[in-house]
């Protein structure tokens, strides 16, 4: 395949990660377009600058300024060994965004160093999840087996929409109870630890593909629960159709077969006299036709 200038560089602007190049002075030499999507700076405003006269103002985790001294693509450019780290880089509206840094040399046919590239990806939903993860943790809250929320995290949330509704009265909330479908025969046939690897992609599936204002945990066994914020009834429904046929389309690979598992839902919106009692039942009802129906379906209620 032959690319000619003007494909790769479509490509390249169209790249959903940030991307930059910087010559061996550090001076912004080209900035794709997810770059001036992710930092709010256009290229007009950044090109000829250099990184090091902190207009990106990189900070690590520790709020420490990385331009000013050695950031990991000046790092790599004296070295040229790769690198990868997470940092913060400053928006051009005054806040910072979590970003996983990629920088790599830019090197002539001779193998001398002539610049750096570094592509940059947005990881705020990714960041917010890990925050989630370290406070469960610290109230045990947490599922240890899938890290996802458990039952007593997921009822808290609950309350929590309850109370937010209550203040702000047009705010509704969707939750979602779904149950793998014939899951004792997964255990039967391939054992209880593929059944626990089971449990666990669903888990990473369903929050991998959350909002990042959403809860999704274990409510126990094989039954799982989102908690959906600010949705009406055709978007939950849309939603949760979703991460059924992601679910469906996810599997382990265990002695050469491919293991996957579908799930049956039930949906249903709060309503104003709903405790978190009669929200489950009523959500565990239409689970429940959505099994007497033939499973691996959404009942919306
Ligand atoms: P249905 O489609 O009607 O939901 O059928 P099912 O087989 O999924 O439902 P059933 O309630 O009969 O079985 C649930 C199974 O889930 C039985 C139990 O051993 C298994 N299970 C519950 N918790 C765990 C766990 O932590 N790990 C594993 N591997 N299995 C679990
Ligand atoms: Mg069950
Ligand atoms: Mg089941």
């Amino acid at each position: 395949m032959n690319l000619t200038p003007e494909s790769f560089q479509r490509i390249v602007d169209n790249l959903h990660d940030g991307l930059y190049l910087v010559d061996r002075r550090r001076v912004i030499t080209y900035w794709n377009k997810a770059a001036e999507r992710i930092s709010g700076f256009t290229a007009a405003e950044v090109i000829g600058k250099s990184c090091a006269d902190n207009v990106l103002s990189h900070v690590d985790g520790k709020g420490c300024a990385l331009c000013a001294g050695m950031c990991p693509l000046a790092e790599t450019m004296c070295d040229g060994r790769l690198r990868q780290s997470d940092i913060y880089l400053h928006h051009k509206d005054g806040h910072r965004i979590p970003v996983a840094v990629r920088a790599s040399p830019l090197t002539d046919a001779a193998g001398n160093v002539v610049g750096g590239i570094e592509l940059f990806t947005d990881i705020s939903h990714r960041a917010a999840s890990e925050l989630r993860i370290q406070e469960l943790e610290r109230l045990a809250l947490l599922d240890g087996l899938t890290q996802l929320a458990n039952r007593a995290y997921l009822e808290r949330e609950i309350v929590s929409r309850f109370e937010e509704i209550r203040r702000f009265a047009d705010q509704t909330f969707g939750f979602l109870f779904m149950d793998i479908d014939h899951f004792k025969a997964v255990n039967d046939r391939w054992g209880h630890g593929v059944g626990d690897e089971v449990l666990k992609f669903i888990g990473r599936t369903l929050t991998a593909n959350a909002r990042p204002y959403d809860a999704y945990g274990r409510w126990g066994g094989e039954e799982f629960a989102g908690v959906i914020r600010c949705i009406g009834a055709a978007d939950l429904e849309r939603l949760g159709n979703r991460l059924r046929c992601l679910v469906e389309t996810a599997f382990v690979v265990h002695e050469g077969q491919r293991i996957s598992v579908t799930i049956s839902i039930g949906a249903t919106l709060f309503r104003p006299d709903d405790t978190v009692a009669s929200l489950v039942r009523r959500a565990d009802d239409l689970l429940y036709r959505s099994k007497r129906d033939g499973r691996n379906r959404l009942t919306l209620g």
